[in-house]
């Protein structure tokens, strides 16, 4: 099916907003759900909902085995070596801070360095800041450019034996830059450092491979891959998980429990605690599967045209200045007008029906860098067509009509 074609399977974008038709550029917000998805999740509740892992009877049986057909599915598409290192968590935010918890308590000591980037999203900032605080290790930061890169000299500048982690963004949630992940996570591991990547925005847009890539710990959420939200994906090379302590304490995650002693239990369930988020983990698949059946690389294509027409356009407003021209870039464009403040203009925009998000997008630092409050940023997805940025451009056009 061609990509044009799977908008229509998106009912939300039948509504109207303000009297309009609905435009919606907030997809690195979070994506809207394809109807397998809305089904899928009525389906399991209708027909198979029960606890995981425990039960012997039927549904029990069902449900556990659609769970772990969601792992598999994970895994193949971030290309792991294996189900064991792919654990469930709420989301990137918790994936990021379970790595932090027990790797980096396990691992990080007074004096040694974390190094993260001037373009992180506040869930790969201040999980490193509780840890450095507690161990007092230093947190340092891979500057960014005008362009809104990373400079990759200071870079290589600021590792030293003394960098336990590298943790950077894949796709910037605010610029759009694609950063250089392979070329950092190479330089990192010649000294010796482990690194974390953050792929809540890569994961629906590029091609994941975790072993090309070397990284040694992968991050991303359901949310913003077309599934439901609640559940996000951790993966960390095998021999990292298995000698990381364990994070929560609960059912599920032991072998054998006395008051004396209790003992864990294998990967990956070692790190899922409790009961998990079993309806949203199972139909994390179904948005998978929906991704695979799109193709990546026709998503792209698309997507990277709608990039192409919207900056070309925007550029054309007068005052108007894009915020992040970095020569690799996701389909994401934030910009600010002279003069207008980025929530007004969101405001506006949002009375004709056009979903924008305006405000500093939990990278505040990274606004401060640019000497911004915030931008407005549109972001793309599969469903977007270039009949919406004419929409979108004549708001605007009108918005700062308004406001100017
Ligand atoms: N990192 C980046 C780059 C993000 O865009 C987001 C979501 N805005 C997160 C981390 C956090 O993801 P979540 O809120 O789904 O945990």
């Amino acid at each position: 099916m061609a990509i044009t074609d799977l908008r229509q399977q998106f009912p939300i974008l039948q509504r109207m907003v303000k009297d309009r038709p609905l435009v919606y550029f907030d997809n690195a917000a979070t994506s809207q759900k394809p109807q397998c998805v809305i089904d899928a999740l009525s389906h399991y509740y209708s027909h198979y909902n029960a606890n995981i892992h425990r039960g012997i009877h039927t549904l029990a049986e069902e449900a556990t085995l659609a769970y772990e057909a969601s792992r598999i599915a994970v895994k193949e598409f971030i290309g792991a070596d294996s189900t064991e290192e792919i654990i469930f968590t709420r989301g990137t935010t918790e994936a990021i801070n379970l790595v932090a918890y027990t790797w980096g308590r396990a691992n990080v000591q007074q004096g040694d360095e974390i190094l993260i980037s001037g373009m992180e999203h506040h869930s790969n900032i201040v999980p490193w800041q509780i840890l450095c605080e507690e161990k007092q290790a230093i947190l340092k930061v891979i500057p960014v450019t005008e362009e809104g890169e990373l400079s990759l000299e200071a870079f290589k500048e600021l590792l030293s034996i003394k960098t336990k982690l590298v943790a950077v963004v894949h796709v910037s949630n605010s610029l759009g830059t694609i950063n250089p992940v392979n070329e950092l996570i190479t330089a990192a591991h010649l000294v010796g450092a482990r690194v974390l990547i953050d792929g809540a925005q890569s994961a629906v847009h590029l091609d994941i491979d975790v072993q090309k890539m070397d990284c040694d710990f992968f991050a991303f959420s359901g949310h913003k891959v077309y599934g439901p939200t609640g559940v996000g994906v951790l993966y960390g090379k095998r021999e990292l998980l298995q000698d990381m302590p364990v994070f929560q304490g609960g059912g599920e995650m032991i072998k054998e429990v006395t008051f004396e002693r209790t003992t864990y239990n294998d990967l990956p369930y070692k790190y899922e605690a409790g009961t998990p988020n079993i309806a949203d983990t199972i139909v994390l698949k179904t948005a998978l599967d929906f991704i695979q059946q799109a193709g990546k690389a026709e998503i792209r294509e698309h997507e990277a045209m709608l990039l192409a027409y919207a900056t070309t356009r925007l550029k054309a407003i007068p005052g108007l200045s894009i915020v992040g021209e970095a020569k690799a870039k996701a389909s994401l464009v934030s910009f600010v007008v002279k003069g207008v403040h980025p929530q007004d203009i969101g405001v506006l925009l949002d009375n004709m029906g056009i979903a924008v998000r305006t405000g500093h997008h939990c990278t505040q630092p990274l606004m401060k860098r640019f000497g911004i409050p915030g931008t407005v940023r549109a972001s793309f997805a599969l469903y977007n067509q270039q009949e919406e940025i004419d929409v979108f451009i004549a708001g605007l056009q009108k918005t700062l009509k308004m406001l100017q």
